[in-house]
């Protein structure tokens, strides 16, 4: 790890550079969406994924130890189709990005699509193939010198493919899930870009987008908040009955092939994607309920600063004070360095490098797509970063956030690529580990009391979001399933189910809640992964926990949170946390300790804020 040095010194003086906020991709394939060398490289992938399609279906295990030479070979063709279509897919995802009008790039990314599905398939085949083996012949083969560093990944695609149907019952599953599964999420999109929000601006009245309508509950006048919600909820109450048809279809039918397979817990999935246990889950949730108190007692003073009694929900986004802090990108960016610095030379060298070598767009200009990502680059072992950088203190985060991500993949850079596919729940671990690096750094150097409380409450209005909302999502979605299970659910027995879970996990403490959130939340009708909630929180919580052990040991720690990110996709997150935090995430130790640093910004606010 030596890339740096280079940049830094020259003439033994400290180099200062301006730097670019647009980005380079042209050292990938030059050219953009028409570049010849992409359009080679995409023939090349085909290829690739074809012959290793090929080559899945002709092999014929022999459940022997003689096995291990073919298993080898089609690993090896894996890895390079992999990589080929990944670097493809991230490449034409940038072009898309920076540039929404780009047409040639749609119909790349439809190409590339179409390959995924085709790879899809042959991995399918290729795991059903691992369930020959019997049980003596696979643990020899796993423990070969060539296989043992995939064991994991291995053993875990073998025990899934087990767990399923026929080869035959699941092809046949997964041909009735495009018209009969993932057609009701897309629905849901299509009925949802119909949907408009009256709203009344400057005497007239205007018809808001979802999003549009959506940005307003952050707007400072609380009129224009609770108008918004007003038509917000209305337009959802016009859409209800379709809306929980929709929802009542999509959750049957993935009721129905989890009943096929023998599986009856609703959990069972995405426990499993997510690498964890079931008592994990409910340790942590367990934890944060017993804190609730602090939340609520925050979101009283919230009320109080605000002038009222209590919050509703449209105000839980509302900001606190009015203060504008605009920092340039090379402001911006300089923040971030020096922040990074205090914590590790690695993670500030390649942030650093990062900058230098254009992986960052974040030009604020017409044409680009809304949002944030990170993405990587295998073939060159380098990351991108998208976003639209405007100077406020969240821009700053959100940089620092992405940043976080190459790093993650940076120090996965040499591990096997099967070893490369960590979960949802530990893929935000760096990211947050180094938003927190600079939103802490923010808070403490505030320019003056009225800056540090509002970036104070910034920080706590995405723990009440983590702690409380997506809470309430997972009370709300796990009922639901159960009722389900027992036939069809009306909308007022839904609209009902989510009153029962928001005031359960808002601990009683608003004024008005919003019993239609269901209708509004894509997370419901997400149909690639079952339960896209609880990981957002585990996520936040395990990332905060390694920040607190960070804090605890100061510089030399760098080390060992590498060698814990590079772990991250070869174990199960219990193991995980055990191997490099010497903790056990189903008992309540972990979780205080990480729920005590959401809390401890919470005291600050409440002294801060005591005589307002
Ligand atoms: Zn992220």
């Amino acid at each position: 790890m030596i890339i740096m040095n280079k940049y830094i010194f020259e003439g033994g003086t400290i180099l200062t550079t301006t730097y670019s906020d647009v980005w380079n991709l042209d050292i990938f394939f030059n050219g953009g969406s028409h570049s010849e060398e992409l359009e080679k490289f995409l023939v090349e992938t085909e290829e690739c994924i074809i012959g290793f399609e090929a080559k899945v279906n002709a092999w014929v295990p022999n459940n022997s130890p003689a096995d291990i030479q073919n298993l080898e070979e089609l690993l090896c063709d894996l890895e390079q189709a992999a990589k080929k279509l990944t670097q493809a897919g991230a490449f034409i995802g940038c072009l898309l990005a920076q540039n929404t009008k780009d047409k040639k790039a749609y119909s790349l990314d439809a190409k590339v699509t179409s390959l995924g599905a085709v790879f899809q398939t042959a991995l399918g085949a290729l795991d059903h193939h691992l369930t020959t083996f019997n049980d003596d012949i696979w643990k020899q083969i796993m423990a070969s010198d060539s296989l043992k560093e995939l064991s994991f990944v291995l053993t875990e695609s073998r025990e899934k493919a087990k767990d399923k149907l026929s080869k035959e019952e699941e092809a046949l599953i997964s041909t009735l899930e495009v018209d009969g599964y993932h057609s009701w999420g897309q629905l849901y999109d299509l009925m949802v870009s119909k949907i408009k929000v009256p709203f009344v601006e400057n005497g007239e009245e205007i018809q808001l987008s979802v999003g549009q309508a959506f940005n307003k509950f952050s707007n400072p006048d609380r009129e224009v908040r609770a108008a918004v919600f007003k038509g917000w909820e209305h337009a959802w109450e016009n859409q209800a009955d379709i809306l929980a048809k929709t929802l009542n279809h999509l959750a049957g039918f993935r009721l129905s092939v989890y009943q096929k397979r023998g599986w009856e817990d609703v959990l069972k999935e995405p426990l499993s994607i997510n690498r964890m246990e079931k008592v994990t889950l409910e340790t942590m949730w367990a934890v944060i309920s017993e804190h609730k108190q602090k939340l609520v007692d925050y979101l009283e003073r919230k009320a109080k600063l605000l002038g009222l009694e209590k919050l509703s929900w449209f105000d839980l986004d509302a900001p606190y004070g009015k203060t504008e802090t605009k920092a340039s990108y090379q402001e911006g960016a300089e923040f971030i360095e020096k922040n990074f610095a205090l914590f590790g030379e690695k993670l500030a060298d390649f942030t650093k490098h990062a900058f230098r070598d254009k992986w960052i767009e974040a030009e604020d200009r017409p044409g680009k797509a809304p949002g944030g990502f990170c993405t990587y680059l295998p073939e060159n072992e380098q990351s991108r970063i998208f976003m639209t950088y405007s100077g406020t203190p969240s821009n700053v985060s959100t940089l620092a956030h992405e940043l976080g991500h190459a790093f993650h993949s940076y120090a996965m850079r040499d591990v096997p690529f099967l070893n490369c596919n960590y979960a949802m729940n530990v893929a935000e671990t760096a990211s947050t580990f180094a938003e927190m690096i600079v939103s802490d750094a923010a808070v403490k150097n505030a320019k003056d009391e009225e800056e540090k409380l509002v970036l104070l409450d910034d920080k706590i209005q995405r723990t009440v979001a983590l702690l409380m909302n997506i809470h309430a999502r997972f009370l709300f979605e796990t009922r639901f399933y159960e009722e389900r299970k027992l036939g069809n659910v009306s909308a007022d027995r839904i609209n009902e189910l989510m009153l029962t879970a928001q005031k359960e996990a808002y601990g009683d403490s608003l004024e008005e809640y919003h019993p239609l959130f269901w209708a509004s939340k894509l997370h419901f009708f997400i149909t690639d992964v079952p339960f896209y909630n609880f990981p957002y929180t585990f996520g936040y919580l395990f990332s905060l926990g390694i920040y607190a052990r960070a804090l605890e040991e100061g510089q030399g720690y760098e080390e060992k949170y590498i060698a814990l990110l590079r772990d991250t996709a070869s174990m199960k997150v219990e193991d995980l946390a055990r191997k490099h935090l010497q903790v056990d995430l189903t008992q309540k130790d972990f979780w205080e300790k990480a729920v005590r640093i959401c809390l401890d910004d919470i005291d600050e606010f409440l002294e801060m804020t005591e005589s307002k």
